[in-house]
């Protein structure tokens, strides 16, 4: 049969692989190009002297045609480089249910300058900086370009890194990320007559525990649980909130969990709770407290002149 929208070419079924194109135009995502500073680029793990290369290699890994295009083979077919960016066209061969079609796709790759291993090296700096970072998790956020070496450290990794602004750059993403990160500089030596200074930048989490007093965009909550998701509890209605673990790693802690103290639920009714304290003093919460347990434990919080009662933590 036909192809019913454009009725020119043989199908047989759905549409002709020339209007399926129209429609689905295949796209090239947005790449950089990585160039060291003596002027070659990077292709996955090394460097060459051309960008011809390195460029088909982006532009075939960031093509994204639609189901069932498949791309069979991609051809440059121009490309210019200047200091910024390299314009380029190229020819994109692919296959629709078994019939060839070529697609013209252009774009513009901006280059990106970064110092290699190798030329830091040269300048003798074989690292600069050192993160400490003591969340495992963060090493894959860490470009592998700016990286010397990695070391395995107890309770992380130490990251040998060539450039102190890069090292400066990930502290900031992992603070904006919740993470605490402190800076110290080393004097390394002379070399070469000039002194070296190394950055260490130590990037840890937050120690924060279940039954810490936390403020969390503006409320006041009790962390009842931490994970990669976690559990608090509203400190004024008792109500139960699940935040993400980024947005639990910014909370702010206002008192910590040993700050509380430790009190007995003499008894509960549903309009409220009494409660005695270390010294027999007892004491008369109203509202209703669906965490605590007539005979159990609970927490007490004292803050700005008000007493709060917590549900307790194992
Ligand atoms: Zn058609």
């Amino acid at each position: 049969m036909k192809c019913p929208k454009c009725g020119k070419h043989e199908v047989s079924t759905g549409v002709c692989g020339v209007c399926f194109i129209a429609e689905h135009p295949p796209k090239v995502k947005p790449f950089t190009l990585t160039q060291s500073k003596d002027g070659r680029f990077q292709i996955k793990e090394s460097w060459t002297k051309d960008h011809e290369e390195p460029l088909q290699y982006e532009i075939r890994k960031n093509l994204n045609a639609a189901h069932p295009l498949t791309v069979k083979k991609l051809v440059l077919t121009s490309s210019e480089a200047d200091e910024k960016d390299v314009s380029w066209t190229a020819n994109a061969h692919m296959d629709y249910l078994g019939h060839e079609h070529q697609v013209q796709l252009s774009g513009m790759a901006p280059i990106k300058g970064v110092i290699t291993l190798e030329e830091s090296r040269r300048a003798g700096n074989a690292y600069q900086a050192v993160l400490q970072l003591r969340e495992p998790m963060l090493l894959d956020e860490i470009e592998k370009t700016y990286v010397s070496q990695v070391r395995k450290v107890q309770g992380g990794f130490d990251v040998y890194l060539i450039s102190k602004s890069y090292a400066r750059q990930c502290a900031s993403n992992f603070k904006n990320k919740g993470y605490i990160t402190v800076e110290s500089t080393s004097h390394g030596g002379v070399k070469e007559g000039h002194e070296v200074t190394r950055l260490y930048i130590a990037v840890k989490k937050p120690h924060i525990e279940p039954g810490d007093i936390l403020n969390v965009e503006g409320r006041t909550y009790m962390l009842l649980s931490l994970g990669s998701t976690s559990k608090l509890v509203d400190v004024a209605n008792r109500r139960e909130r699940v935040v993400s673990k980024p947005n639990i790693m910014k909370a702010d802690v206002i008192a910590k969990r040993r700050e509380l103290e430790e009190v007995t639920v003499a008894s509960k009714s549903p309009r409220g709770v009494d409660v005695l304290d270390g010294k027999y003093q007892s004491r008369h919460f109203t509202g209703e407290y669906p965490l605590l347990k007539e005979g159990g434990k609970a927490l007490l919080l004292r803050l700005n002149n008000l007493a709060y009662l917590l549900p307790p933590i194992e």
